[in-house]
């Protein structure tokens, strides 16, 4: 027992550990409270094993001062690091929830920062030196691209749709087709959703049919409004049918109801022009006479996380004097970076060009087989010989719950180990310090070129090259 007590006196006191050469320089460096941290915690984890020692082992057991203190270097360096920080998407999944669905440009960093880190003309109107409306930025450059009278931006579209029905039909009916009371992201469900806004639902149809005479046979006393949900991340296939928008329309004004359309990830260019299939664009839906549409910013738009509402000024005025606009209000650098970005969109080239989801989706074969072979090239010639490189040809995918059926020609790069598993490597990637989240298809270690910039080959070498020195 005795020994076992020496062994507590040879932990090293914190104030030694913190005098130490190296942890000195760390001091300077990093806060104080997350060294004593990584100290502490590194102190007692020897008290434990110390506590936790079988009698016949002390005798063998010593404390290793130099793993300590690397211990202490090792953990201050990873708490020292943001929690939300970059990611490598090497998925091919474009527009990739988890990892922050759509990237927003280079050629609008300046805006945003301007308007982040300076005060700025947010609710002040300029010519008569009142209070003006943050949502004015906007509106302006949205009506333009889209034909509608007036726009509102919120939080994101579930925010958007949430407004739109605690609006304009609380405690009223809205009908919607049975085919379109979908489930998008895991937490967007269509049905709970109109529940939360106070908006009763009111179905019709059938999951595969509903005809303009089902909505017309539920139209009463009650009904608010006529909803159309764009079924963004699947599709029935087969015998199927549902009204088509200006039909539904129609509809509206003959009885006088507003027709609302969620179309989810709400696209300002068409995307059949780049070999994709159709899919609705705002812009048709405004021609095509929708009193109100609603729309993500940051899926294929390629902004940031926001709800945009477009449509007849009349409900649009009523959304914004709603208390719950004040709730899901957007902030300055939203508005900053959502205003730039549709300023690109004035031409659509340039648009295709700057907008990093667009330029992915719309890449051609030549550049992705550029940059699989750069991809490729400095692997093979950076890496050890432990490793095996390999290009193959497979697809990508648009992902955010959009065009759920497109598949993406792409060329993938297939990487195999002869020390690691498939899914030791995954995790190795994942757990680099700038994390690399790559693809496990057909227990194969894939990386997409796709949605890699060029400019993070380098780190994906250099993580490899890592693994190897283990
Ligand atoms: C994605 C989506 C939503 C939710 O939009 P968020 O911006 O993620 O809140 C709502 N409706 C449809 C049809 C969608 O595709």
């Amino acid at each position: 027992m005795a020994d076992r007590k020496a062994l507590f006196t040879q932990i090293p006191k914190v104030d030694d550990i913190l005098n130490e050469d190296r942890i000195k320089i760390l001091l300077t460096k990093v806060p104080r409270t997350l060294v004593l941290d990584a100290v502490r915690a590194n102190i007692e984890d020897i008290r434990r094993q110390i506590v936790q020692l079988p009698d016949g082992e002390i005798e063998k057991f010593s404390i290793d001062d130099e793993e300590l203190i690397r211990r202490i270097l090792y953990d201050v360096t990873a708490k020292n690091r943001m929690s939300l920080t970059k990611a490598i998407n090497a998925t091919g999944v474009v527009l990739h929830t988890n990892l922050g669905r759509a990237l927003l440009s280079d050629a609008i960093k300046e805006e945003v920062w301007n308007v982040a880190s300076n005060y700025s003309t947010l609710e002040i109107d300029i010519k008569t030196g009142k209070r003006g409306s943050r949502y004015i930025h906007v509106e302006e450059v949205v009506t333009k691209l889209t034909g509608a009278e007036s726009a509102l931006v919120v939080n994101n579209n579930a925010a958007a749709v949430m407004l739109v029905l605690g609006t304009i039909a609380k405690n009223k009916e809205v009908i919607v087709s049975r085919g379109q009371l979908v489930e998008i992201g895991g937490s967007f469900r269509v049905p709970e959703v109109m529940e939360q806004s106070g908006a009763k639902l009111k179905e019709v149809g059938t999951t595969n049919k509903t005809h303009d005479f089902d909505y017309e046979r539920a139209i009463g006393e009650e009904t608010a409004a006529l909803l159309k949900v764009h079924t963004s991340n699947y599709k029935i296939l087969g015998f199927t049918e549902e009204v088509n928008l200006k039909d539904l329309v129609q509809l509206g004004k003959k009885y006088n109801i507003p027709v609302i359309e969620d179309i989810g990830s709400g696209t300002l260019i068409d995307f059949s022009k780049y070999g994709f299939v159709k899919e609705p664009t705002v812009q048709e839906s405004i021609e095509a006479g929708a009193d109100i549409v609603t729309f993500s910013g940051d899926k294929l738009l390629g902004g940031p996380q926001a709800g945009i509402i477009v449509g007849k000024k009349k409900y649009i005025d009523l959304m914004k004097k709603n208390p719950m606009t004040r709730a899901f209000r957007v902030d300055k650098m939203t508005l900053a970076a959502l205003e730039a970005t549709l300023r690109l969109y004035l031409d659509e080239q340039e648009a295709i060009k700057k907008i990093p989801t667009l330029h992915m989706l719309t890449m051609q074969k030549e550049e992705i087989e550029k940059k699989a072979e750069g991809l490729y090239r400095l692997l093979t010639e950076k890496i050890s010989p432990s490793f095996t490189v390999e290009k193959q040809k497979g697809f990508s995918q648009v992902g955010g719950g959009s065009m759920p059926l497109a598949e993406l020609p792409t060329v993938l790069i297939q990487i195999k180990s002869c020390t690691f598993s498939v899914n030791q490597l995954e995790k190795m990637l994942r757990e680099y310090k700038i994390p690399i989240i790559a693809r496990i298809q057909e227990e194969q270690l894939i990386l997409d070129v796709r949605t890699i910039k060029e400019n993070e080959f380098d780190i994906i070498a250099e993580a490899f090259r890592e693994f190897t020195d283990f």
